[in-house]
């Protein structure tokens, strides 16, 4: 009976060092990230889970109107069936960074699935995204195991201050949206540009030009995220 308290108490120890150490770097990634936007007055535009064949080449037309630099984080899958709209992302001077191949959450796969998900992510990406580039997890979730490896290879980790909420049942507006941007004075804002329903797609073009109209009156600088991050 003892030993089976034991190995129990074991087991929860390690998950917490295997879950817990990378969800602290998180939350202290975050806020130094969040101070950092604030004292540059940055906005960084940054897309997940695309690219979409629809949205992606839309989105891409408005950031060449404000002649904003974004970054992009595709998953390797949705990539390989679009490698084209990805090429148009390349070509139009835009940062690629890598968000898995499949998007496993990494808490609630066994590991090293979700560190397998990771490379697989970066071979799928390799023609786009530089192997040391920058990585978001997906959901937002690591362990251990994964976090190791992308500091062994050098990738970046790419957190954000801000979720738009265009993947939320309930969206907000895309002025709220520029609201809270302006009053954390700069932020990384998460959006996505898979092609899910029209109305969505809708609110990431209209959030977009809303972000960026907001970043042009108020005098926040535009910037692609690793660029920026290297200038720390
Ligand atoms: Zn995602």
């Amino acid at each position: 009976m003892s030993s089976a308290i034991a190995i129990a108490a074991l087991l929860i120890l390690a998950s917490l060092v295997f879950y817990g150490i990378p969800f602290a770097h998180r939350r202290w990634a975050t806020r130094v990230l969040r101070d950092r936007v604030r004292a540059s007055r940055t906005l960084v535009l940054s897309y997940d889970d695309g690219p979409g064949p629809e949205l992606t080449p839309r989105l891409l037309g408005l950031l060449a109107r404000f002649d904003a630099c974004a970054t992009f984080l595709p998953l390797g899958q949705r990539a390989e069936a679009a490698p084209r709209v990805l090429d148009q992302v390349a070509a139009a001077g835009h940062e690629i960074g890598c968000h898995s191949t499949q998007h496993r959450h990494a808490w609630r796969t066994l590991p090293p699935q979700s560190t397998l998900d990771a490379r697989a992510g970066f071979r799928s990406l390799a023609r786009w995204a530089p192997p040391d580039g920058l990585y978001r997890p997906p959901h937002g979730k690591l362990d251990l195991l994964t976090w190791i490896w992308l500091g062994l290879r050098g990738a970046r980790l790419a957190w954000w201050t801000l979720d738009a909420g265009d993947t939320w049942k309930v969206r907000p507006t895309p002025e709220s949206v520029a609201q809270r941007l302006l009053e954390a004075g700069g932020g990384v804002v998460l959006l996505h540009d898979f092609d899910g329903t029209p109305e969505r797609s809708e609110f990431v073009l209209e959030t977009t030009g809303a972000l960026l109209e907001a970043a042009r009156r108020e005098g926040l600088s535009v910037r692609a995220l690793g660029p920026w991050l290297a200038e720390a």
